[in-house]
C-alpha cells in the first residue's frame, strides 16, 4: 500500500437522481445534512435512457445552484460522440470540474450500439475534447468486474482507463478489506499510480443489498449475510449492526492507507453520518 499512502483524495458522497417530487424533497433535505460534513464533492449517477438522464442533469443543476462541488457520472454505453460532447459543454458551463466516466450497463433486452464500447474510450474522448479541463474518476473492481473473464485481464483493462487519462478511481463496494489491499498491490505492480478510493455501501436494508450485490458482483461475506438474515424485519438491529461493521471496515481501510472514502449514500444521510462520526472525521 505504499503508493496509496501518498495520496489525499478526500471524502465524497454519491447520490442517484430521484424519480418523484417526494424523492427530490428527501434528496435535497439529506444533501443539506450531508453538506455539513464538508465532503470534497457529491457525485450523481447517470443511467442509460432518456428520462433518467434528464433527472441526472436536473439534480446536477440543483447542486450547482446550491454552490456544491458536483461530479456528474457519464456513462457511454448506447450513446454517441455528439451526445457526450453536448453533456461536457453543459457541465463545463455549469462550472463542473470533475466527471466520473463509466461504460454503464444497457437495460436488459436493449441492444448496446453507440460509439463507445468501453470506459477507456470515453476517457480518451473526454481528454481529446476538453484537454485537462476535468478531473476524471473511473470505476475499479477489487472483487473484479462480473463480465471480466479473469482477474488479470480486468486489471489490464483498468490500466487502459488510467492510460487514457483518468486521474483517480472509485471502487465498487466491498466488505472484504483484503480484496481492496490486494487489488491496490496488483495495481502498484502494474505501474498504476492514481488514488483508488474505496466505495463504501452502508448497510441499511438486507433485501436491497443482496439484490444489488448479485448483479454487480460485490460479495457479502457469509457471516455478514447470516447475521443480517437472522435479524429478519428488525430494521433497528440491521441498522446498528450495519453501522458497526461498515465503520470497522472504513477504520481499517483508512488506517492501512486508503486515500479517502466514497460513500454510496442511497440519498440517505443517517447511516453515512453515523459512520462518519464513528470514524472521528471532522464536521
Ligand atoms: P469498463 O471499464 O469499460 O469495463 C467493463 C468490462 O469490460 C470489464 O469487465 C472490463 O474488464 C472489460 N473491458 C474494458 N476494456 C476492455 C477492452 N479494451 N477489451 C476487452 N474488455 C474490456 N453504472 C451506470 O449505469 N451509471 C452510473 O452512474 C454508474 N456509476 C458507477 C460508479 C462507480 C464508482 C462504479 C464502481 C460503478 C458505477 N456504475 C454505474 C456501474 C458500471 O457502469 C458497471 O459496473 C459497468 O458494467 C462497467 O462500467 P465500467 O466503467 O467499469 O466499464
Amino acid at each position: 500500500m505504499r503508493s496509496q499512502k501518498k495520496f489525499n483524495a478526500g471524502f465524497s458522497f454519491e447520490l442517484f437522481p430521484p424519480k418523484t417530487k417526494e424523492g427530490i424533497k428527501k434528496l435535497q433535505s439529506n444533501v443539506h445534512k450531508l453538506v455539513r460534513l464538508n465532503p470534497l464533492y457529491f457525485s450523481v449517477t447517470y443511467g442509460a435512457g432518456g428520462s433518467t438522464q434528464d433527472r441526472t442533469l436536473e439534480t446536477v443543476d440543483w447542486l450547482r445552484r446550491e454552490g456544491i462541488e458536483t461530479a456528474p457520472h457519464i456513462s457511454c454505453v448506447g450513446t454517441d460522440r455528439e451526445q457526450i460532447r453536448a453533456l461536457l459543454h453543459h457541465y463545463r458551463d455549469l462550472g463542473v470540474q470533475r466527471i466520473v466516466a463509466l461504460r454503464g450497463d444497457m437495460p436488459s433486452g436493449m441492444r448496446q450500439g453507440g460509439d463507445f464500447r468501453y470506459a477507456s474510450e470515453l476517457v480518451e474522448f473526454i481528454r481529446a475534447e476538453t484537454g485537462s479541463q476535468f478531473h476524471i474518476e473511473v470505476a475499479a473492481y477489487p472483487e473484479f468486474h462480473p463480465q471480466a473473464p479473469d482477474a488479470g485481464s480486468d486489471l489490464w483493462n483498468f490500466k487502459l482507463k488510467v492510460g487514457a487519462g483518468a486521474n483517480g478511481a472509485i471502487t465498487q463496494y466491498f466488505y472484504n478489506a483484503d480484496a481492496y489491499f490486494r487489488f491496490v498491490d496488483s495495481c502498484e505492480k502494474l505501474g498504476i499510480d492514481i488514488p483508488i478510493v474505496p466505495g463504501i455501501m452502508p448497510i441499511t436494508n438486507y433485501t436491497q443489498l443482496a439484490r444489488f450485490s448479485d448483479t454487480c458482483g460485490a460479495e457479502i461475506p457469509r457471516w455478514i449475510r447470516k447475521r443480517l438474515q437472522g435479524f429478519g424485519d428488525d430494521r433497528e438491529s440491521i441498522r446498528a449492526f450495519g453501522i458497526e461493521v461498515v465503520s470497522l471496515l472504513c477504520e481499517r481501510l483508512l488506517q492501512q492507507g486508503a486515500p479517502g472514502l466514497h460513500f454510496y449514500t442511497m440519498n440517505q444521510a443517517e447511516a453515512t453520518t453515523s459512520i462518519w462520526h464513528n470514524l472521528g472525521l471532522p464536521s
